[in-house]
């Protein structure tokens, strides 16, 4: 996927003028966010945040011991039967589902949702090598039929009315005319179900790794996950090296959080936790199970003080949360992770200087921290990226200097009060009249009036 993340304030302007789509949008993360609330203060506020921190603390303790959890993980799933490859980057990764393609001599691939599918461009990849590769995840089949990308990390066309989705349907698939959404999808299944069974290879993600067992683990919705990993003869699963966990009990405490902050589900519909190909005895499953780990940056972040965000297990409960996402959408991003997780993962990932605009693009309302299962401080990196992009010199000029002035102002007690002093005797001159950036700012806010003394001088009448 292109990176456009430099065009945010662009994007978002064409998002908001979009009704249809600021209507999806808005009443998709409001459900969502509401079955959130509601599943995670089930047993009480109290059980909830209980949760919400165990979860936290096990991502952490898998974070700490991360590259002996895959040593461990990588030893466990070579005993399992998994063959188990390193990417270090997209174009690694990319060459290695390439080659076991060939070695295999596939010719057809069934997918299930995968984010970092997306991130590494598999599907042009694919495709350009001569290989069929059909999307099975049912937002996933409508992105891949309308020529576009997913705008949530889990519900790929959030920003679709049901409307818009059938007449794409109409007219990609031939679907007879509906307004019935059980038909819709029962048409999809129908179409789906015949190239399952005709595919060579399977594609998935991986939710999490457990490392005790070499268990990769999915969680989804539909069927779709299951039949692509064990319908084809050969099943590779694409994972990030930040997905580890340690033991069977970390994966059974996250595999309860994951769902209830993504869609408000105590569990998913489809727990899948995969431990190899077919055994001898066994009547069916791939004969070949590959296990790509990729960095991709990731190793680069977990040397940082941004590594917290490795802890992220891709619930999209904070974009659900977010205010800003909320009114543009994830198209406005730029690139695969939209949202507050994007605003951080995607500077991080791509590079300060392609996606200037994304740690601004937040109210840093904190809403986004107080709904992350596993207690992600996105509003504090949201800060220092900001303070990062500042001091190496990316981002606005004017943005640079108005910060350096002001922090003049604030070293000594003089200046400070000089400043105020003339902030106050402006405004009284200017009234409502803002020149330049401020008056930017207040176009769409009201500028509050300075009160007419300040603290000082209030506290100093007091005493008199
Ligand atoms: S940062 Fe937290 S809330 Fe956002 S997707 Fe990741 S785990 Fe979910």
């Amino acid at each position: 996927m292109k990176i456009e993340s430099n065009n945010f304030v662009d994007l978002a302007s064409i998002a908001v003028r979009n009704t249809d789509q600021q209507t999806a949008v808005r009443r998709g993360t409001r459900n969502a966010y509401n079955n959130r609330q509601a599943a995670f203060t089930q047993f009480g506020y109290e059980h909830g945040q209980k949760l919400r921190m165990q979860a936290a603390a096990a991502k952490r303790r898998a974070l700490k011991s991360l590259p002996d959890l895959l040593e461990e993980a990588e030893a466990r799933m070579k005993e399992n039967g998994i063959t188990v490859l390193w990417a270090e980057d997209a174009a690694e990764a990319r060459r290695h589902v390439q080659e076991i393609a060939a070695r295999h001599q596939v010719k057809r691939i069934v997918k299930s949702k995968s984010m970092l599918s997306e991130e590494i461009a598999l599907n042009g990849a694919l495709e350009g090598a001569g290989l069929d590769v059909v999307e099975t995840d049912l937002g996933e089949y409508i992105v891949q039929i309308g020529g576009e990308h997913p705008s949530h990390i889990v519900a790929p066309i959030i920003h679709k009315s049901k409307e818009s989705i059938r007449d794409l349907m109409v007219e990609k698939l031939g679907m007879p005319f509906t307004d019935n959404s059980g038909e819709m999808v029962a048409f999809a299944r129908q179409r789906l179900r015949p190239i399952y069974l005709d595919a060579d290879m399977g594609i998935s993600g991986g939710n999490f790794i457990i490392a005790e067992t070499g268990t990769v683990t999915l969680v989804t919705n539909e069927g779709n996950g299951r039949l692509c990993t064990s319908a084809p003869r050969v099943h590779v699963a694409l994972v990030g090296i930040e997905k580890m966990v340690e033991t069977v009990e970390d994966y059974a405490l996250l595999t309860q959080v994951l769902p209830r902050a993504g869609t408000g589900q105590h569990m998913a519909v489809y727990t899948s936790m995969i431990n190899g190909p077919r055994r001898t005895d066994e009547p069916d499953g791939p004969e070949a199970v590959y296990v790509v780990l990729v960095d991709n940056g990731r190793s680069k972040v977990y040397a940082t003080k941004y590594a917290e965000v490795l802890s992220c297990v891709r619930c999209g409960s904070c974009q659900n949360a977010c205010p800003v996402y909320r009114s543009t959408g994830g198209g406005a991003y730029g690139w695969v992770y939209g949202g507050p997780i994007g605003a951080v993962l995607t500077p991080l990932y791509v590079g300060l200087e392609n996606a200037e605009p994304l740690p601004y693009a937040s109210s840093l309302c904190g809403a986004c921290k107080q709904v992350c299962p596993v207690d992600i401080d996105l509003p504090r990196m949201l800060l220092d990226l900001r303070h990062d992009m500042t001091v190496r010199g990316h981002g606005s000029k004017l943005y640079g200097f108005g910060l350096w002035a002001w922090s003049i102002t604030q070293r000594t007690a003089w200046s400070y009060r000089l400043t105020a002093w003339a902030a106050r005797v402006g405004q009284k001159i200017m009234g409502r009249w803002h020149p330049g950036p401020i008056g930017a700012w207040a176009k769409y806010r009201d500028l509050p009036t300075f009160a007419p003394k300040t603290f000082r001088q209030l506290w100093a009448e007091r005493g008199k």
